[in-house]
């Protein structure tokens, strides 16, 4: 059966590894994008001793608090509507908040039970936060409803782009720079919060009390990156041969499963016989130089081990794309299978 195998004793493996790397900063684990096509709900359970999870929308993190339990932290930043809003507040989560407005609507709670929020300030992404002219005022404002009693400044947090070293730089200058002025207003931020996987594990200034974990969790590298020691791919993708032809073999699973079709010719996937070129169609797949396969048998799009390196970032790789990409494109009906 075409089926992604999650190889959760791995997910373990590698949290285990990136929070040795990091300490005494503390590791938030990512689950966005349903935990990078792997499955929320199994991968949190899965976390055990994990206290921070990154869940970017209300809706995962209502889905992680049921698994995860009343003690841990859950951080959400996508952009809430009220509803959404009164659920994360009754469930605890933590909000990431960038914008005035945000802060306003946040902060207009009875106060019974304050919200806790993360103030975001624009560091250069410009995909969201507050921009550094306006940060002053953001955080007087934050810091008044603070003492109003509806919110609770627990971290001080930003995003980089990753992409040139001189750039997260200038980032992290401005970062220090909007915690400072956070701190002189009173603030007492409990964590600050600044990088993703490359930077943080490359670069030990960026990880500050907390950092957020995604592809790395995962086993993902960055695409054009080394293999990162210790930490190895979770997931295999694996489909069937449901026909054999004279040379070629048909498999299980096709765009329409989510697979690009731009990997056509440029990926080999791997079957009992030894690698084998991949050619994409819709619902299904052919696979070249295969005489001797059976109806049954399995290839692995990607995944850990064997001779050939197929990794989901080196099935990116062949068509610039983010080993991320290929994992959350999956259809999420191709089932989800465990071990470990
Ligand atoms: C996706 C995401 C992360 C995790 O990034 P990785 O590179 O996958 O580790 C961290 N922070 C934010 C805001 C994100 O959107």
């Amino acid at each position: 059966m075409t089926r992604l195998m999650v190889d959760l004793e791995r997910i373990r493996s590698n949290i285990a590894v990136l929070q040795q790397h990091i300490a005494p900063a503390e590791f938030m684990l990512v689950v966005k994008d349903d935990a990078y096509g792997h499955g929320v709900e199994a991968v949190v359970a899965a976390a055990q001793g994990v206290r921070w999870f990154g869940s970017f929308d209300v809706a995962t993190g209502l889905r992680v608090r049921a698994v995860a339990g009343p003690e841990a932290r859950i951080f959400t930043w996508s952009a809430v509507s009220e509803e959404e809003l009164g659920a994360a507040r009754a469930a605890g989560l933590d909000l990431g908040v960038g914008d005035f407005a945000t802060l306003k609507r946040v902060s207009a709670g009875s106060g019974d039970v304050p919200v806790r929020v993360h103030l975001k300030i624009d560091t250069g992404l410009h995909r969201s936060g507050v921009r550094p002219e306006e940060w002053d005022d953001f955080v007087a404002r934050a810091a008044a409803a603070e003492a109003s009693g509806t919110i609770v400044v627990a971290g001080i947090w930003s995003h980089i782009a990753e992409t040139s070293d001189t750039d997260d730089d200038r980032a992290r200058a401005e970062f220090d720079r909007a915690v400072r002025v956070a701190v002189d207003a009173g603030l007492t931020p409990e964590v600050r919060h600044l990088a993703a996987s490359a930077a943080a594990h490359a670069r030990p200034e960026f990880r500050y009390d907390l950092v957020r974990f995604g592809a790395f969790a995962y086993g993902v590298r960055s695409a054009g990156g080394e293999n990162v020691p210790g930490i190895e791919p979770a997931a295999t993708l694996l489909a069937p041969v449901t026909d054999v032809g004279d040379d070629t073999v048909e498999i299980g699973i096709g765009a329409l499963d989510g697979l690009p079709s731009t990997l056509s010719g440029r990926v080999s996937v791997r079957a009992v016989a030894g690698a084998r070129a991949l050619r994409v169609g819709l619902a299904s797949s052919t696979v070249a130089g295969w005489d001797a396969a059976a109806i049954g048998d399995e290839v692995a799009i990607f995944g850990p081990g064997g001779d050939a390196d197929c990794s989901a970032t080196t099935v990116a790789e062949a068509i610039d794309t983010v080993g991320e990409e290929i994992l959350v494109r999956l259809s999420p009906l191709i089932p989800r299978a465990y071990v470990g």
